[in-house]
């Protein structure tokens, strides 16, 4: 009789899907139980069957127990502009690193009417600031690329009134007394600039300029990598210098006035899209001490 049989069919059908579907509900949730016990006690690592221990309780035990942290990059600027950690590596004390995993270019011989303008705009097309080591008779001459330099979050740096590149082997007061021109020309056109760092030409330094240097409240700021961008090499390998020899803490020495800087220009495009990629490039910090022209008697404070 299959009319008859149907509806006695559909009956076992309902109840066997109605039985189905509670062993499907009881026992998901006792997996689902299961399973959160288990994380539960991942989470506090307490053992099964241990004293029950809240996560509250757990969770600054557990942070006690972390490893410490490793030491941060100490920031080299910022608006407390923190001082250099001490390093005076380089020729009689002078600076050859920022100390720091961070980076500085440097840019050395200008302002230049038309060079200084054309590496600011590269610097800021990849949003890289840099250190100016301007040469005193050239800042007296073009004040507004001091200020440009300055106005772009810059750093300046001294680097002699007329590129003296014997300057260390004169007598003190000599030196002073070029150093000091130079710092007052390069405040008269920033006012707002401090000034504390002093880079000797030609990398010729002696006790007494390095000295005369700290005296006038200024770091004497020698470098590591020269790619020596002035001489008549092509840009590629001024870039490959830079790039292949770039270390955490490196100032890089280049330039941005003193003849054609031509291939600099084109040699920084590739370090600036090279560097920018591995290091934080930063400037040096400027100080927080008042411009000193006069410096007598004031001793920098180390790092700086
Ligand atoms: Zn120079």
């Amino acid at each position: 009789m299959r009319a008859g049989s149907a509806p006695g069919n559909g009956r076992r059908v309902i109840v066997t899907a109605l039985v189905l579907g509670v062993v499907i509900l009881v026992g998901g949730f006792l997996l689902g139980h299961l399973a959160g016990s288990r994380s539960r006690a991942g989470l506090g690592d307490r053992p099964e069957g241990g004293p029950k221990i809240s996560r509250d309780r757990v969770a600054p035990l557990a942070r006690l127990a972390l490893p410490p942290l490793p030491p941060q990059p100490q920031p080299i600027t910022g608006p407390d502009r923190p001082p250099l950690p001490v390093e005076r590596g380089g020729p009689f004390g002078s600076r050859l690193t920022t100390g720091t995993p961070e980076v500085a270019l440097t840019f050395d011989d200008g302002p230049d009417e038309v060079w200084t303008p054309q590496v600011l705009a590269l610097l800021r097309d990849y949003g890289v600031q840099a250190t100016f080591c301007m040469i005193g008779s050239k800042a007296a001459k073009y004040p507004q690329l001091v200020r440009d330099v300055v106005a772009d979050g810059h750093t300046l740096c001294n680097h002699s009134w007329s590129h003296d590149v014997w300057l260390g082997l004169r007598d003190e007061e000599t030196v002073l007394a070029d150093l000091r021109r130079t710092n007052e020309a390069l405040t008269r056109a920033a006012p707002s600039a401090r000034i504390s760092y002093y880079r000797q030409p030609g990398g010729n330094w002696s006790p007494v300029v390095v000295a005369a240097a700290r005296r006038l409240g200024m770091t004497a700021l020698h470098w590591r990598i020269d790619p020596h961008d002035w001489q008549l090499g092509p840009s590629h390998r001024i870039a490959a210098d830079v790039t292949s020899q770039a270390t955490p803490g490196a100032i890089v020495l280049l330039h941005d006035g003193g003849g054609d800087r031509g291939r600099t220009l084109s040699a920084l495009r590739t370090i600036l899209a090279n560097l920018i990629t591995r290091f934080h490039l930063a400037p040096l910090p400027p100080g927080m001490e008042e411009p000193r022209p006069s410096g007598t008697g004031w001793f920098g404070r180390p790092g700086q």
